[in-house]
């Protein structure tokens, strides 16, 4: 199961791959339409997709990878656009909001900064190189 908290029939899975060992997976949700922020008008209308690329370490065997494709909607009647929400991650991060769930929980769990580490695949000296 690759989200514990999304129904796998609101996205669409388009490809699977492995890249440089980590298993990317390419979605897309499913169109429910918007309601325009602006004029109220709701409608499916896209301009166009934008690929976000997300962190979605849910294996602790496997890094992975989430392509998802972001719908950019556009008001046929106000012209205005707006990005597609999503339930995936929050605004302005890489890291999916389960991964994030994850090492908090096992963070609490263990009470170990060792297991962040161990997501991310870094080790204490890969930090420290980056924070000098
Ligand atoms: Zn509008």
């Amino acid at each position: 199961m690759l989200f514990s908290n999304i129904n796998e029939e609101e996205f669409e899975l388009y490809e699977e791959f492995i890249r440089s060992g980590t298993l990317c997976v390419e979605i897309r949700l499913k169109n429910r339409g918007h309601r325009c922020v602006d004029c109220g008008t709701f409608h499916t209308n896209v301009k166009e997709y934008r690929t976000k690329t997300i962190r979605h370490s849910i294996y602790a065997s496997q890094p992975c990878t989430i392509l998802y494709h972001q719908r950019r909607f556009i008001c046929p009647k106000c012209g205005k656009t707006c990005m597609e929400t999503n339930p995936f991650i929050s605004d302005n991060t890489r890291i999916s909001d389960q991964t994030i769930e994850n090492i908090l929980t096992d963070l609490k769990r263990y009470n170990n900064c060792h297991i962040l580490l161990l997501y991310f695949r870094y080790s204490y000296y890969n930090i420290r190189e980056k924070n000098s």
